[in-house]
């Protein structure tokens, strides 16, 4: 006999407002039984790394508060969980919405077979994209591997966007359910490293709400003039909070058209939507490339010979180069679990073609450090960045550091916030220590070699390097 309640499945969705599966749910009448489940199975080597764990565990801290503590924490493999809980609560339907890792279509291709088996009603919605990743095809029904021709088409579909839909006014919970606490699910280590979180982010939907008006209020006029520039911090962070579906893509598209509708703000508008995107192609490819995190796009690529200096990787990871903007980013990301877009750019560009380090170092160093970590995002970011991605920026265009920081951080405020030995260096002189003449360095207290590191590659050398490296497979 089933009983007059469902399970509500959370997810990548943990948030109240517009939640088709809890909306779902709620106007279903049952007794709603909100249940979360962390499991370090399902995705094999792509479990989440460090920093993303301790957003989660914040994240479901504030969503159980917003839920009067009804949350069921559950930790083990998803399949043989939801079995448990099934056979336990007989639950008339289970609501739940897609996630889109390879091993998360995995496993709901696996429990859509469990569910009909054992008679469970289950209705899923999409509730992490504005477009479904297969929805979007070139006439021929192939999938896009282009950006700007895959931004045209999604954005004929979202020129009349649905209204994202407010929470619920009420929710009817299954009563006394008691559940193990969060804590149960060991989200956060022994070693407190992550207080140094605390005072930088709000995880949870009340700090996404707030992020994305704080960004609309004071930057989304200037975004396209300013998102490149990591001293302004002019971009709006929301990137962990979209990833752990606190605030719906829908809803930010929503606020920002209204937003640039009222204050005339069309070019920072079209310049922001352009980038959420960029979200969506990264879905989108990793749809038609399931392996994308661990194989470049780009066939040709696999030839590739890169370089094994564990040495040089581990002073990429600590920002310990010698090369004052990759520090200050790598330090960013330590510190923060978080970097400018730009600069992901930047870092990422010296691993690869500098250093000639295999691009999934990189992959796997910012999965375990970044508090949006995202599978889809942060392969197509490093593929782009390597040349072998689908639409990625050619292998011979080599980002120069040393320009790049000239351009994007003119005053050097970037560098010295997260480089505290170059602080008192002038600003000609900041964005390449090692040339600067010694009476300088001496002023400024800095000794190349001692308090900050002489640069652990040569530039030009290395550029050739890598043009010859590419040559090899063309
Ligand atoms: C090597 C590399 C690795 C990356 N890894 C990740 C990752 O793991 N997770 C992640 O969310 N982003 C990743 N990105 C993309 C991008 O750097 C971040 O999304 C962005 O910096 C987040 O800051 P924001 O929220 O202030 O962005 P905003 O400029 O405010 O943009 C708004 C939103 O659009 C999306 N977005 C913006 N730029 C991109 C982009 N280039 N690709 C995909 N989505 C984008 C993000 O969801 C972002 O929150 C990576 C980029 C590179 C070059």
């Amino acid at each position: 006999m089933t009983n007059r309640m469902a399970i509500l499945w959370f997810r990548q969705d943990l948030r109240l407002d517009d939640n088709p599966a809890l909306l779902a749910a709620s106007r279903s009448g049952l007794e709603i039984l909100p249940l979360y489940i962390h499991d370090d199975f399902a995705p094999g080597s792509w479990k989440i790394g460090g920093a993303s764990r301790w957003w989660l565990h914040n994240s479901l801290q504030s969503l159980n508060a917003r839920l009067n503590a009804r949350i069921l924490f559950q930790a083990g493999d998803t399949r043989a969980v939801l079995s448990g809980l099934i056979e336990r609560f007989k639950p008339a339907a289970l609501f739940y919405n897609r996630c889109y890792e390879p091993w998360n279509r995995n496993l709901e291709k696996n429990l859509a077979d469990l569910f009909k088996r054992l008679g469970i009603v289950a209705q899923s919605f999409n509730a992490s994209l504005l477009n479904e990743p297969w929805d979007i095809k070139k006439s021929d029904g192939t999938p896009y591997s282009v950006y700007t021709p895959y931004f045209r088409a999604s954005m004929q579909k979202l020129n009349e966007p649905k209204r994202p839909q407010n929470a619920p006014d009420h929710i009817r919970f299954k009563e006394d359910q008691d559940s193990p606490p969060l804590e149960s699910l060991n989200l956060l280590g022994k070693t407190p490293w992550y207080k140094k979180l605390e005072p930088l982010w709000s995880p949870g939907e009340p700090g996404a709400r707030e992020a994305l008006d704080r960004f609309l209020k004071n930057h989304l006029k200037n975004y396209a003039q300013e998102r490149d520039r990591p001293d302004l911090n002019a971009t709006s962070a929301l990137s962990p909070h979209l990833h752990f579906g606190e605030i719906s893509p829908r809803r930010v598209l929503w606020e920002t058209r209204k937003n640039a509708a009222l204050n005339k703000s069309e070019g920072g508008a079209e310049k922001f939507i352009s980038e959420l995107l960029w979200r969506e192609f990264s879905n989108h490819l990793l749809h038609s490339h399931p392996d994308m995190a661990e194989q470049p796009i780009k066939a040709k690529f696999s030839r590739m010979e890169w370089r094994n200096d564990k040495e040089a990787l581990a002073q990429w990871k600590r920002g310990q180069t010698g090369i004052p903007i990759i520090d200050a980013g790598m330090r960013q990301l330590w510190q923060t679990g978080w970097i400018h877009n730009r600069v992901r750019m930047i870092v990422a560009s010296l691993l690869v073609k500098n250093l000639g380090i295999d691009w999934r170092e990189g992959e796997r160093w910012f999965w375990d450090c970044l508090l949006d970590a995202d599978l889809a995002n942060n392969a197509a970011g490093w593929q782009w960045v390597a040349g072998c991605g689908a639409d990625a920026a050619p292998y011979f265009r080599i980002f120069n550091p040393v320009a790049q920081a000239r351009k994007f951080d003119p005053e050097g405020k970037y560098i010295r916030a997260f480089v505290p030995e170059l602080e008192k260096l002038p600003t000609e002189n900041i964005f390449e220590p090692w040339t600067a003449p010694s009476p300088i360095l001496s002023a400024a207290g800095v000794n190349i070699g001692q308090n900050y590191p002489a640069p652990i590659v040569d530039l030009k050398v290395s550029r050739q390097k890598a043009l010859e490296a590419y040559a090899q497979i063309k």
